[in-house]
């Protein structure tokens, strides 16, 4: 147990309450999974917490006083502490009509969502697990606490998190459980946009997402309708064993679990249901998707927009998207253009390879080498950088200014000129010097 909660719990008991460390700390210390923070309920109401925690000389803030959640820092080190709660009855499906507190530790645990997050752990009183908590651990399930079809009508929020839990913990969802998610998905339109963004990040950079993806794939679709085409599009070509939905799943799953890759992944080939197409060829029949990526960007960018992205991914994630499949061959010349045309960010390029690598394992054995590849490619930008060669206008010995200075019209010809001047660069052809530059720039204006 992390000494601030120890500490939390001995504040607490000091002024006549009782503590219960629950939630996901106690779920994941007892999987041997990374804590990151730890939650503790109360008897205590929130004003007499502040004022004990106050007293103790650490600070607070009131993070939820209508919920009864208020969080106590010391040394940085947070700490949510919530009051015993019952929540009532729910009429809208998203919020208790009612928070009303509950008397006992118990009582509390009734609410909460997965009997595996239902647990409450003391270093001296134990665990109380009123549900099969720990049953569900070792047999690694997500199971509703209460009767399903009500606990998703109180909060349809519930049905993510059961997806986000499948992909982040490798449970399976249970049977009576899974049903329920599928009878009560239509309720999910109830939710903010920001918390079905936020449960779906989660879920998309769990450690099981593939499997999650395949179980979970009809629940999603209710807010993620683009999912369902995918799942029924077979490829019929050489370089794939999986239908869309498949390979987008293993895709997903080899990338990084950073959000920008895992998005990136998850959109890269969803326009091919749109863009398939069957030919005859040499008496076998064959598939092509020609341009999907750009009907994935635009779907992407939908989606991206429907739901509350953050806007740096509103930004980079479609541009992945697009140039996913474009051929870099591995040489310095043609990584540098690359790294031109995607704003000169290495990082950027870096995400590009990531996708580029998944995609290759995702498809048939034989195209695995292409994984190698995108790590040479990796490689030889690294090599660019630490060379320190040009790879964006930015970096010429010369300006737009400079171009203008030749009797070149302010426009879009400046920047053309431009675009020349970088490829004469990094194809040797000249020096990134000034004078040699503004030669080179005036035998094209
Ligand atoms: P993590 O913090 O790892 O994302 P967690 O289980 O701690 O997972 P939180 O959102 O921090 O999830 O919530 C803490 C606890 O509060 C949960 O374990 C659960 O017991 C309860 N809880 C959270 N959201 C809900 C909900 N929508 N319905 C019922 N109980 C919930
Ligand atoms: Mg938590």
């Amino acid at each position: 147990l992390p000494a601030v909660a120890r500490e939390a719990l001995s504040i607490l008991e000091g002024t006549d309450g009782e503590g219960w460390c629950v939630g996901g700390f106690v779920r994941d210390a007892l999987l041997g999974r990374e804590i990151h923070d730890v939650d503790v309920a109360t008897n205590l109401p929130w004003t007499v917490v502040r004022s004990a925690f106050q007293e103790a000389g650490w600070k607070t803030v009131e993070t939820g006083a209508a919920h009864g959640t208020i969080t106590v820092i010391r040394d940085g080190e947070p700490l949510e502490i919530t009051t015993y709660r019952c929540d009532g009855t729910y009429s809208d499906g998203r919020h208790p009509d009612l928070v009303t507190p509950a008397a006992t530790i118990e009582e509390d645990l009734l609410r909460r969502d997965f009997t595996v997050n239902a647990l409450a752990y003391h270093p001296e009183r134990g665990l109380i697990d009123p549900f099969g908590g720990i049953a569900d651990l070792e047999a690694g399930i997500i199971r509703c606490v209460g009767d399903p079809l009500t606990r998703f009508s109180e909060d349809a929020l519930r049905i993510l998190r059961a997806c986000r839990f499948a992909s982040q913990l490798g449970f399976s969802l249970d049977g009576a459980t899974f049903d329920a998610m599928m009878a009560s998905k239509h309720l999910l339109r109830k939710v903010s946009g920001e918390r079905v963004y936020r449960e779906l990040e989660r879920f998309i950079c769990g450690d099981y997402v593939r499997d999650a993806l395949m179980t979970c794939v009809d629940v999603l679709a209710f807010v993620l309708p683009e999912l369902v085409a995918m799942k029924d599009c077979p490829q019929v070509t050489k370089y794939h064993i999986y239908d869309v939905l498949e390979h987008t799943a293993w895709a997903v799953q080899h990338t990084p679990p950073t959000p920008i890759t895992r998005w990136a992944a998850l959109f890269h080939d969803m326009g091919k249901p749109a863009a398939a197409f069957f030919e005859v060829r040499d008496g076998e029949e064959v598939e092509h998707f020609y341009g999907h990526p750009w009907i994935s960007e635009q779907l992407a960018c939908g989606i991206m927009h429907r739901l509350p992205f953050p806007a740096w991914l509103r930004r980079d994630v479609p541009v992945l998207v697009r140039v996913h499949d474009d051929v870099i061959p591995a040489n310095g010349r043609a990584v540098r253009r690359a790294l031109g045309r995607l704003g000169g960010r290495p990082e950027m390029f870096e995400a590009l390879c990531d996708l580029k690598r998944a995609d290759a394992l995702a498809q048939a054995p034989f195209c695995a080498p292409r994984a190698e590849l995108a790590e040479e490619l990796r490689r030889l930008m690294r090599e660019v950088l630490a060379a320190d060669e040009a790879f964006s206008v930015k970096q010429l010995a010369l300006d737009g200014r400079d171009i203008m200075a030749l009797g070149v019209p302010a426009g879009p010809e400046v920047g053309r000129i431009l675009d020349a001047c970088l490829d004469g660069v990094i194809d040797g052809e000249v020096p990134n010097e000034p004078e040699a530059l503004r030669a080179f720039a005036r035998s094209l204006a």
